[in-house]
């Protein structure tokens, strides 16, 4: 299914051009417009899913593996020093587009990019809370 509003929906199946640095039947991937580093690039399913709650099992099976031979032919082009992969979920999770996507973010020595939180204490309580609601 394609959401007529969506943005990504658009880019993901050609309607809008974008600069694709990967394509199969299922995914585009393309380079962010606003990247947090250079090659920032985005992992956009063809289907519309708005979010990872949404999107569908054997989809999901299938972004890793894009992810990776994405990421490895970067890393010989770009000669970063490491990669995060980002994926927001809800606004509060800092998702501005309601497409489910994976960032692809290379990063270099001494770049600023800051994808940071500041360290808590797991305490006894919160994990039993935790385990205990799991079971
Ligand atoms: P998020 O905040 O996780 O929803 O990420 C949305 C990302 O999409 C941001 O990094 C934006 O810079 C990027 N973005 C939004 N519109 C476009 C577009 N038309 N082409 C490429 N990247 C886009
Ligand atoms: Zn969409």
């Amino acid at each position: 299914m394609k959401e007529n509003n969506c943005i990504f929906c658009k880019i993901a199946n050609g309607e809008i051009p974008s600069a694709t640095v990967y394509e199969d039947e299922d995914f585009r991937v393309i380079l962010d417009l606003s990247p947090a580093s250079k090659g920032h690039a985005l992992i956009l399913p063809k289907e519309h899913y708005a979010n990872l709650f949404e999107l569908d099992d054997e989809l999901a099976a299938k972004v890793l593996p894009v992810a990776k031979e994405v990421v490895s032919k970067m890393k010989e082009i770009l000669h970063c020093d490491g990669y995060n992969l980002v994926q927001n979920n809800g606004e509060v999770a800092g998702q501005t587009v309601h497409h489910f996507h994976l960032h692809l973010i290379p990063r270099y020595e001494g770049d600023d990019v800051g994808i940071q939180w500041k360290p808590g204490t797991l305490s006894e309580e919160v994990k039993e809370e935790i385990l205990s609601k799991l079971r």
